[in-house]
């Protein structure tokens, strides 16, 4: 019906109008980033770089961490260079000018190294008929039970994996960078800035920072481009919130992880919970809805407010959005708004929405978001 969507058009011109909350969202691909645009996302403020390693890439990344010798290691790194150049150049392209967060790796290993379980079996089957087991799969086992987890969502991931894998972040920004230099030398204005996740001691953030700015530095003295990309960080750990001040001296902007904040926050598993035991929670009233969709303004929130309020206290122009899934939850992001961030980031079909939202939140003021 014309009319409806002609309302829907009036409605959204009129929250962009009022709203104060940016609205971008979280896109790893080129036709996710064209769908952000159109439905009005104002930049990608999470490209997850794991994503794209879930195809026939997924090798090369099994390679990189499990490999035997630094010359195994380096080949890996070396063929995933040209393929995430491309990545970003996509990417960059159809953003055309706006703003693309892309967060260095930060893959539970779990979903990458082969299964432990299946090998395990080949080579008990092989061994009890009698055979020899296949030598690769032995190896790999070994390899693999070398680096299991128990609790893989709090072991080695985002910037623990890029501090010990030698070489991985400098390859992820040199192809971010080649790919700003490319569409540069295309006549465009690439807006790339560089996300360090899950960090929890500003340690971690400036050792990672470091080896940013050192291949910055690298791609543009070969080149005579120079590269300019803000480096930020998740802000997704109790401890990152709660040293905020701190960190915000290395950082040019935060992004709040609210999925693993609340897991962290909570200790709830993002991937257990929901089904164990939150459907008891929600009958019993211990919440009115999960705090992994809507956000806890007295736990999560609170440490978000902490978060802001010293980082900014560290550094003025300090720039703040979210990207958990509560970006796009319209509850949530009138918590955001009171809060002062500085943008929402969530899926592309929910940025209408988020807009819709951030225009409500900016009209009804402080009070009736607070009285949650
Ligand atoms: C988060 O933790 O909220 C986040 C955006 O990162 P991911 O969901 O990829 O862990
Ligand atoms: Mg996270």
């Amino acid at each position: 019906d014309g009319s409806v969507v002609a309302a829907v058009r009036r409605a959204l011109e009129h929250a962009d109008a009022v709203r104060r909350l940016e609205v971008r969202a979280n896109a790893d691909t080129p036709q996710d980033a064209a769908r952000a645009r159109r439905f009005g996302a104002q930049g990608i403020g999470l490209c997850r770089t794991e994503h794209m390693f879930l195809g026939e890439r997924r090798e090369l990344v099994e390679d990189m961490i499990l490999a035997r010798t630094d010359a195994e290691r380096d080949r890996a790194l070396a063929a995933l260079l040209p393929l995430q150049r491309k990545d970003f150049a996509g990417l960059l392209e159809v953003m055309d000018g706006l703003p693309v967060t892309i967060r260095l790796l930060d893959p539970p290993l779990h979903e990458f190294l082969p299964d432990r379980i299946a090998l395990a079996v080949r080579v008990a089957v092989a061994e009890a008929t009698g055979r020899p087991p296949d030598a690769h799969d032995v190896e790999l086992l070994g390899a693999v039970n070398r680096m299991h987890e128990e609790n893989p969502m709090l072991g080695l991931r985002g910037v623990r994996l890029g501090l010990v894998v030698p070489g991985l972040v400098a390859m992820q920004v040199r192809a971010i960078a080649e790919a700003v230099v490319e569409r540069t030398r295309a006549g465009a204005s690439p807006r790339a800035e560089i996300m360090v996740p899950l960090v929890g001691a500003v340690e971690e953030l400036r050792l990672a920072r470091e080896e940013v700015e050192r291949v910055l530095a690298e791609v543009g003295a070969e080149t005579g481009v120079p590269v300019r990309c803000p480096v930020g960080t998740m802000i997704e750990l109790p401890r990152a919130a709660l040293t905020a001040g701190r960190i915000a001296k290395e950082a040019e902007f935060f992004s709040f992880g609210t999925n693993d904040l609340t897991q962290t926050t909570w200790g709830f598993s993002r991937d257990d919970v929901e089904a164990a035991f939150f459907p008891a929670y929600l009958d019993k009233g211990v919440f009115p809805t999960s705090p992994f969709e809507t956000l806890d303004p007295e736990g999560v929130g609170r440490l978000v407010r902490i978060a802001v309020e010293e980082g900014r206290a560290a550094r003025p122009d300090l720039q703040t959005g979210v990207c958990g899934e509560h970006g796009g939850d319209p509850e949530s992001i009138h918590f955001f708004h009171t809060a002062g961030l500085d943008y929402v980031s969530c899926s592309p079909f929910r940025v209408p929405v988020a807009r819709l939202e951030a225009g409500r939140a900016a009209l009804v003021g402080t009070e009736t978001s607070d009285a949650r």
